[in-house]
C-alpha cells in the first residue's frame, strides 16, 4: 500500500486483499476494486488515509528476511495493542504451517508469552492463538469480542471468546 519506508513494496499488493479499509467499504479478504494484483495501486495519489499509512511488519522491518516477503510467504504481519497478527491470504490458509513460518511464529508465541502478549493467526475467518506448544482455534471473532486467556503462572492454558459486554459489566 505504501513505499516509504525501509523496503519497498515492489511487485506485491498481499495487502489490497487481505485488510479490511473501512474507508472503501472494503471487507477483508478480497481484492481492493482498485489494486492491479502484482503491480500497485490505480489510485494511489487519492488512496485512502488508512492505506497510505499502512506498512505491514515486513516492510516496516529488516530483522524479516526475504521469505517473509508477503507475495512470497502469503503471510500479511500486522501488530496490534495485544501482539502480533498473522493474516493469511484466504487462498493459501495453511500457509503459516509452512517453514520457517511456523517455528517463527512458535518462537513469537513463546516471547509472548513471557511478556503478557498475544500471537494470532486469522486464516479467513477464523482466528487461532498461538502458544509455544498448541494453538486454540476461536473461530469467527466479532469485532465486538474479546479473547481472554486462561494462565497459570505466564503459561495459557485455555482461551474463550466473551462479549466486551460481559467484560464491562464484569
Ligand atoms: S503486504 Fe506489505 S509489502 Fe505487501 S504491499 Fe502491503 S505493505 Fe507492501
Ligand atoms: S486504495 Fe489502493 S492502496 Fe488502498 S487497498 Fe485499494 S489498491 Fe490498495
Amino acid at each position: 500500500m505504501t513505499s516509504s519506508v525501509k523496503r519497498s513494496c515492489g511487485d506485491c499488493t498481499l495487502c489490497c486483499k487481505v485488510m479490511a479499509i473501512e474507508a472503501l467499504a472494503k471487507p477483508a479478504n478480497t481484492w481492493c476494486r482498485h489494486c492491479k494484483p502484482g503491480r500497485g495501486c490505480a489510485t494511489y495519489s487519492a488512496r485512502p488515509g488508512e492505506c497510505e499509512d499502512f506498512a505491514c511488519l515486513w516492510l516496516a522491518s529488516d530483522l524479516l528476511d526475504e521469505r517473509w516477503k508477503p507475495n512470497r510467504s502469503k503471510l500479511v504481519l500486522t501488530t496490534s495493542e495485544d501482539g502480533i497478527e498473522v493474516r493469511c491470504d484466504p487462498g493459501s490458509p495453511n500457509a503459516w504451517r509452512g517453514e520457517p513460518y511456523a517455528g517463527d511464529i512458535r518462537a513469537w508465541a513463546a516471547e509472548g508469552e513471557r511478556n503478557d502478549m498475544t500471537v494470532v493467526v486469522i486464516a479467513g475467518q477464523r482466528l487461532i492463538l498461538i502458544t509455544p506448544d498448541r494453538e486454540f482455534d476461536l473461530g469467527i471473532v466479532g469485532p465486538d469480542e474479546r479473547i481472554v486467556r486462561e494462565v497459570e503462572g505466564t503459561k495459557v492454558v485455555g482461551a474463550r471468546v466473551v462479549k466486551d459486554s460481559q467484560i464491562s459489566d464484569g
